[in-house]
């Protein structure tokens, strides 16, 4: 079995520990159609627009019936 051949301070162990469990900024982008910002790689919220095509339908037309 190997073992650390120094240990490890407080300082230099909870510096380490630091860095996890950090809650990032979500990454966000102007959409190409619309130009509200959205979630990269992902359909506009506001437009439903990706890759320069209409994938989800926005308006009236969502509200059906069944
Ligand atoms: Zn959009």
């Amino acid at each position: 079995m190997s073992l650390p051949k120094r240990r490890v301070t407080r300082s230099k162990r909870n510096m380490r520990r630091a860095n996890h469990d950090k809650v990032a900024a979500p990454t966000i982008v102007p959409c190409g159609n619309c130009g509200a910002m959205s979630v990269p790689h992902r359909v506009c919220k506001a437009c439903g627009h990706y890759d320069g095509k209409e994938i989800v339908k926005k308006g009236d037309s969502e509200k059906q019936a069944g």
